[in-house]
């Protein structure tokens, strides 16, 4: 598996690394069969055996860069859950919901041979309210024939349906052309303004604290603006100014309003997750003291980590914790968060307010680290000393030399070394084992990528 990303970012170009923060995020939404994988595909040109149509199943991947005419975004495919019968109309809603919420324009996919069924009406109620662009695919559009099936759609109110087949790539270029016309350069929905308010994704598993503390925040400073509706019905994010700071906290929606589904909520959660963190700049992930460290607490770790967002990690509900409770804690953490070792705690209670004047200095540190940026002399000085001290050792015969590093991006920061051989994945993690040792990079991601040079 390491060895995979090695090869993976061997072959990256330092120059594309850069990262792009809050790129416009295009949302699919569409009821089971009619093709949003096959169209992701087709978009993301690229075979990531996305698996449709089975019952019940749940991709983890949520998240696509794409690319079209030279301009990056971020597909969401909201259909990685797909449910039995009963659960289909709560679930494409559900999708709908989140695609108003956090999208900057919403591709809603319908099979044209089978025209709109009752779920698709039902989705379509929730997106002629929406004020984001919305876009219909019809497809299975495989021949020209077929195309006055497309035409019926005009009916559903949504405007021009565009006919695509997705398994041929029919249409999809002119589908992907209007719709670059209308998706903004950044993210509407976390609005770029350098030097703005930073963006902070308040996460957790149901019931930790996520609307506890937001309200002590919001409740106990002054809320700044309550804006950028994503519908007419609530703001999506709220900005409030804390100790003379303005942050922004996206998603804000996701925490007051609760979905309640019966199955597939925990894919909705990730959805959503994932969908706050690409607008988020740093990540507060709540855990509860009073309950032992959970799957959903490491994964929703990793999804942060996936996302190269800064991360916090608030310990909340101390005002539960006992002697006994503690000391268990303690090995919880040390067993299943160690790879996070390097983000900040806070250890608070959202109820009580215990330690709550804590939580700005760590999202500052932890923002801190992931703008910072290592002169590239004062990096080759680092490595030169590093690889004297400590030198790759000997592989059948041959000594992998770094020869160069620089830093190709912030935000997290990523560095590249340019070497003569593939460095073992071993040696890897005591790079950067020393990088934070002499740097720190508290709360932030740091990656170490490679190019050999043959
Ligand atoms: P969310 O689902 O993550 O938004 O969680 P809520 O903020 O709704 O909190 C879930 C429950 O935990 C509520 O009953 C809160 O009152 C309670 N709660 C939240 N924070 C604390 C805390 O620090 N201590 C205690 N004892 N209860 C808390």
């Amino acid at each position: 598996d390491d060895d995979l990303a090695i090869l993976e970012a061997a072959s990256d170009d330092p120059d594309a690394i850069t990262y792009l923060p809050a790129l416009p995020v295009l949302a699919i939404v569409g009821r089971p069969n009619v093709g949003k994988s096959a169209l992701v595909n087709r978009i993301i040109g690229r075979r990531e055996a996305v698996v449709e149509d089975t019952p019940g199943v749940t991709r983890d991947r949520v998240n696509y860069k794409a690319e079209w005419a030279g301009r990056h975004f971020t597909i969401v495919d909201t259909g990685g859950w797909e449910p039995d019968a009963r659960g289909i109309d709560a679930s494409v809603a559900a999708q709908a919901e989140i695609a108003i919420d956090l999208a900057d324009a919403v591709l809603f996919v319908v099979d044209a041979n089978v025209g709109p069924t009752a779920t698709d009406e039902h989705v379509v109620r929730m997106l002629r309210k929406t004020k984001r662009p919305v876009f219909v695919a019809a497809n299975k559009i495989d021949d020209v024939r077929q195309e006055p099936n497309a035409a019926s759609l005009w009916s559903l109110g949504l405007g021009n349906p565009y006919p695509v087949s997705a398994l041929h790539g029919r249409g999809v270029a002119d589908l992907l052309d209007q719709i670059m016309k209308v998706l903004p350069e950044v993210s509407a929905v976390a609005k770029q303004e350098v030097g703005g308010p930073r963006r902070v994704a308040i996460l957790g598993r149901p019931n930790v604290g996520k609307s506890s503390l937001l309200n002590r925040a919001a409740g106990e400073e002054r809320v700044v603006v309550n804006e950028l509706a994503g519908t007419t019905r609530d703001p999506v994010d709220e900005q409030v100014e804390i100790a003379g700071k303005i942050w922004r906290f996206v998603d804000t929606a996701g925490i007051r309003r609760r979905v309640h589904l019966q199955q597939g909520a925990d894919f909705y959660a990730s959805l959503r997750t994932s969908a706050a963190l690409e607008k988020a700049e740093v990540a507060v992930v709540m855990i509860d003291v009073s309950q032992p460290v959970s799957e959903q607490d490491v994964r929703i770790i990793d999804l942060v980590l996936e996302s190269g967002r800064a991360l916090v990690l608030a310990f909340n509900k101390w005002d539960l914790l006992d002697d006994e409770r503690r000391r268990y804690l303690e090995r919880e953490i040390e067993q299943d968060l160690a790879h996070v070792s390097w983000a900040p705690r806070v250890n608070i209670s959202a109820k009580t307010g215990r330690h709550m004047e804590k939580l700005v200095p760590a999202l500052e540190l932890a923002l801190e680290s992931w703008d910072t940026r290592i002169p590239t002399g004062k990096f080759n000085a680092f490595l030169a000393e590093l690889t004297a001290e400590h030198p790759h050792p000997v592989r059948g015969g041959k000594q992998p030399r770094i020869l160069f590093g620089t830093q190709a991006s912030s935000r997290p920061p990523t560095f590249v070394l340019f070497t003569t051989g593939f460095l073992d994945p071993g040696y890897r993690r005591y790079i950067t084992r020393r990088l934070r040792e002499i740097w720190g990079f508290e709360g932030s991601p740091v990656n170490v990528n490679m190019r050999v040079r043959e």
